[in-house]
């Protein structure tokens, strides 16, 4: 497996395609439950104050918008917008109307593609290396 350093807390951890380490990852879970619960409590605060209340970064929710993860209660002061379109939308990237379009698409690409073969790295290169020491004195 690659090291690869967390793009949170910028430790070095084992890559498995998560950009977060697992302490990262853990904590992201719990804020997640953090945020829903006060967007629950607070439908109509907006992105601002559920930043500061919890404490984490507006793009953190953005990401939980769009990944269609977190859904906003209907009145909610914070709006998404439909990337195409731009109807307003709880959730996600797309209005119900441009995912339905998109859907269609999708599905007569699936018929003329075949699904993408899994990437294999070609050869590790053994100079190109880092070799990582800690010294103690
Ligand atoms: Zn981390
Ligand atoms: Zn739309």
């Amino acid at each position: 497996m690659e090291a690869r350093q967390c793009r949170r807390c910028k430790k070095l951890f084992q890559f498995a395609g998560n950009p977060l380490c697992h302490s990262c990852v853990k904590e992201m879970d719990k804020k997640f439950n953090e945020v829903r619960d006060y967007l629950y409590d607070n439908p109509d605060s907006g992105i601002e104050e559920v930043c500061e209340a919890v404490g984490v970064e507006t793009a953190d929710i953005h990401r939980w918008l769009t990944e269609g993860r977190l859904i906003l209660a209907h009145g909610s002061s914070i709006v998404m917008h439909c990337e195409k379109c731009g109807a307003p939308i709880q959730t996600g990237k797309l209005c119900d109307q441009c995912l339905g379009k998109l859907h269609n698409k999708l599905q007569e690409a699936a018929d003329i593609l075949k699904p993408p073969e899994p990437k294999k790295p070609l050869s590790i290169k053994e100079e190109g290396r880092m070799h990582l020491e800690i010294r103690k004195k």
